[in-house]
């Protein structure tokens, strides 16, 4: 009786966003979802990288004042940059949370607080203001193994018992995600130590977990991850199909790469693409365009503009054999494409990727197989579910050297040896779609969140 009176029947729900690219994307997804569901949204995010408000015109966003400017998106300094945010946004997120609270419409009231899984403060302020919590995981389900049997921070033992790796490595599924060598990537490193294990501790305080995922994609980590968080898990992707929302690219988009795809032969591009964050030197830069070229198939390559470690721009770099290529029609560079317009092209055959999760799923959805070369976080994870698990694509390991590239594109694309990979990935899409259907694994995880949401 006392819970049902202490609940909020509001359908008003406030979204955190942890504000890089690969976290913006999935959270308006989300927002979009939910929207669909009847629920009413507000978006707040650090005041820099903000997502353009005039894109998504049926929400409201509040702008925190965290102080921050220049924040690093560098893989080297992620803990860092997490921590930074945290420590800025908690106490200007509980004043923007409480003025909502006291200007709240009886009829509008507030559900509950859905934050990025990275965005951990917004857990202890939702505790402080008594409302429900919820943590949203933009990695795949598994990556959550890494907090959950996290090292204690001084390094030494296992949380919450020593024997906890050894019981995931049971499961083949999970075994070939090699998890021991991502829990143990910490050791040594007392941050990151510090960080999952805050992390671990309120994504157990939160009231449930929604994943970006799909259920036959990760069927064993959708297991085990509950058992050791203890709330429900919501695996309701892949967002992106689920409510296509508008563009929320902090870049533009360059959107002539599809006129250029439209003239392509079916299946015969790859699309060659590193995600937001990841940076190369002038000599990857050089094997690269090499090995695209001599593969002999058509290319569509995104270079961010600051991707290229020291340089600019790279129209001086490239040799003029190669931009000889790109004036007639075998290549086409942008600075930032369409990816999921992209990747849903009949032109495009092949995905050479970073594995960033968003990507990945894309890729899954299209029945792209993909060329994989993680650079780091969960990539390394997300690689072995595509080359060892799902096996729709090859890993492509060491040092960038264009013999390598050439070979890799040709083996995903042409020859006989990357068949059954390309049969797998266009299986992958068929299961996919099924999941969003009616009675899908997804549609009626949507369902079960809503529930979730409104009982809480
Ligand atoms: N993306 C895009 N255009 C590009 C490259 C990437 O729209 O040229 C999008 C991509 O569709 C994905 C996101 O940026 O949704 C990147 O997220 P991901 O998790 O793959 O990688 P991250 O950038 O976080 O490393």
């Amino acid at each position: 009786m006392e819970k049902e009176e202490a609940k909020r029947h509001g359908r008003r729900l406030v979204l955190v966003v942890y504000p890089f690219q690969g976290h913006i994307n999935p959270m308006l997804q989300i927002a979009t979802i939910l929207y669909s569901k009847d629920f009413s949204i507000t978006v707040l995010h650090p005041e820099f990288n903000s997502p353009n408000h005039s894109n998504h015109p049926d929400f409201s966003f509040v702008s925190i004042p965290s102080g921050l400017s220049n924040v690093s998106a560098s893989p080297a300094d992620i803990v860092a940059t997490i921590s930074a945010i945290n420590r800025s946004c908690e106490a200007p997120f509980q004043r923007c949370l409480e003025q909502i609270l006291e200007a709240e419409d009886p009829h509008d009231r507030v559900a509950g607080v859905i934050y990025d899984g990275f965005m951990h403060f917004a857990q202890r302020v939702a505790n402080h203001l008594k409302l429900p919590g919820i943590s949203m995981c933009t990695s795949a389900a598994a990556s959550l193994f890494a907090y959950a049997v996290s090292r204690h921070p001084d390094g030494h033992g296992y949380i919450p018992c020593q024997d906890s790796l050894s019981q995931l490595d049971q499961e083949p599924e999970l075994e070939a995600l090699k998890l021991k060598d991502i829990i143990e990537s910490a050791a040594g490193n007392p941050t990151l130590l510090e960080l999952r294990a805050i992390l671990k501790e309120t994504t157990k305080n939160a009231s449930a977990i929604i994943v970006n995922t799909i259920h036959f994609l990760e069927q064993k980590a959708l297991t085990k991850v509950p058992k050791y968080f203890g709330n429900p898990i919501f695996p309701i992707g892949p967002f992106h199909k689920l409510a296509p929302s508008s563009s929320s690219s902090l870049l533009e988009e360059d959107t002539n790469c599809i006129s250029w795809l439209d003239k392509q032969a079916l299946e015969s591009v790859i699309y060659v693409s590193f995600g937001s964050m990841t940076s190369m030197d002038e000599n990857e830069l050089l094997e690269i365009a090499s090995g695209l070229a001599s593969s002999e198939q058509p290319f569509l390559w995104v270079v961010r503009p600051g991707s290229v470690r020291g340089s600019e721009w790279v129209e001086e770099l490239l040799s003029e054999s190669f931009w000889k290529r790109v004036e007639e029609r075998r290549g086409c560079i942008v600075k930032w494409a369409p990816q999921k317009e992209v990747l849903a092209h009949g032109a495009v055959g092949g995905f050479w990727s970073h594995c960033g999760w968003n990507s990945t799923l894309e890729s899954v959805c299209e029945g792209v197989p993909m060329l994989c070369r993680p650079i780091f976080g969960d990539q390394t994870l997300n690689v072995r579910y595509v080359c060892d698990v799902w096996k729709t694509g090859l890993e492509m390991e060491g040092v960038l050297e264009r013999g390598k590239i050439e070979k890799g594109i040709r083996r995903l694309m042409i020859d006989s040896e990357g068949l059954e990979i390309r049969q797998r990935a266009k299986g992958l899409k068929e299961k996919a779609n099924f999941c969003l259907s009616e009675d899908g694994s997804s549609y009626n995880a949507l369902n079960e969140l809503v529930q979730h949401i409104l009982s809480s």
